[in-house]
């Protein structure tokens, strides 16, 4: 590979013009510059892209979320229209597997109007050849393009693509993290003013972290417009990422290419680019605006309740040997706890009208839970 990708020269030219960027702005040009964005040039998916997700390991995960869907409808009283939105589709393939699951309820079937958030042609061109069988579904850039209406909507690996801000605690306050040249090379810095009131915005636990500290947050913009949607129009809504449940200080900005973390600033545009969800700031900011949280829970728990462990039986009962390992592998995978399993580092938060109580599988019993408090995580 060449020293420098097309949007790593461009970035270098941009800083030696004008200073240096935010690392939001930073990983918002290597993920959607119009021209060499990571996600406009490529599907980025499976076992020959960079990484896979729970979508991509099995069947069994977009069936539940499917199933999850029509219990959502049930409890939102069987509305005669709903919007299934989804936000970041990726192939398609959780919308797929969660239709076709959905005809077992053929009302909800007949009552959905499929709505794709996506800004990438190339994924676009993917999920139309996915979703051949639904001729209705309908594309947008923006959450903010769909019809008004009862909806449900789903959001699996796609927070944790949004730009995320980061600050470092120095002696004279929180400084926003730059990218800045130092010579040839992209390097961090920070900017030279710290950020005026910052310590009071900050959960207690954050405020107090040690100097070097690094603290990420996200403009709560989308899931606002999330949790406004369902408080206006009812239904609900599902984010499924990895991050944790408590707001905290540290350092989780990467890169990933080939299934390996590479170095974030070298070769923009060709890695993807990712930092952690922080789930209390998004229970936190739903809540403001009137959305009633359920969860967040650990992935694996959230999918057992579903009821993986009997989908992945029944599976096996019309599967060859090895196709009843590879079941039971994608089963560990999707809700083990391991470094390998996906169970534990991915979280499930659900945000509802006020009038839908619970939620399925994100009830609070005996689950780590964001309560209205904020502070009080129990175990
Ligand atoms: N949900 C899919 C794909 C996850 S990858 C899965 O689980 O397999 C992230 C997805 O979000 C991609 O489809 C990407 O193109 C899309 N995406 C990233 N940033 C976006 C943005 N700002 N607006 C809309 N879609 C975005």
């Amino acid at each position: 590979m060449p020293d420098h990708s097309p949007l790593d020269l461009l970035i270098r030219n941009q800083i030696a013009a004008t200073g240096p960027m935010p690392v939001a702005r930073y990983m918002d040009l290597c993920l959607t510059h119009p021209e060499h964005g990571y996600y406009r040039t490529r599907d980025p998916l499976g076992r020959d892209g960079d990484f896979i997700t729970a979508p991509e390991v099995s069947q069994m995960f977009g069936e539940l979320i499917g199933l999850w869907a029509a219990s959502v409808w049930h409890a939102m009283g069987m509305p005669a229209q709903v919007r299934l939105i989804e936000l970041g589709p990726g192939r398609g393939t959780m919308m797929a597997d969660a239709l076709r699951a959905i005809r077992i309820v053929p009302a909800f079937h007949e009552a959905i109007r499929v709505h794709l958030v996506e800004t990438s042609p190339a994924l676009r061109r993917k999920q139309s050849d996915r979703l051949a069988d639904y001729p209705d579904v309908q594309w947008h850039d923006s959450i903010d393009d769909i019809p008004e209406g009862p909806s449900i909507i789903l959001a699996n690996e796609f927070f944790d693509a949004l730009p995320v801000h980061q600050a470092v605690k120095t002696d004279s306050g929180w400084h926003e993290r730059v990218v800045r040249l130092d010579g040839d090379a992209l390097a961090y810095g920070e900017a030279k003013d710290p950020i005026p009131r910052f310590a009071m915005l900050l959960p207690p636990q954050v405020r107090e972290a040690p100097p070097g500290a690094i603290f990420e947050w996200r403009p709560d913009a989308q899931i606002m417009t999330l949790a406004r949607r369902v408080r206006d129009h009812g239904g609900a809504a599902l984010i499924i990422d990895y991050g944790h449940l408590r707001s905290d200080a540290g350092d989780t900005f990467q890169a990933v290419a080939r299934h390996s973390f590479t170095n974030p600033l070298r070769q923009a545009g060709l890695a993807d680019i990712t930092a952690h969800v922080d789930f209390q700031a998004l229970a936190h900011a739903a809540e403001d605006i009137g959305g009633r949280v359920h969860g967040p829970v650990e992935q694996g728990a959230f999918l057992k309740a579903l009821g993986i462990e009997t989908r992945a039986l029944t599976l096996m009962k019309n599967a060859s040997p090895e196709e009843s390992l590879a079941i039971d592998a994608a089963l560990k995978r999707l809700t083990g706890s391991g470094t390998e399993g996906m169970g534990s580092l991915f979280k499930v938060l659900g945000i509802s009208h006020p009038s839908i109580e619970t939620l399925a599988a994100l009830s609070d019993q005996g689950q780590t839970t964001a309560s209205s408090s904020g502070e009080i995580f129990k175990r």
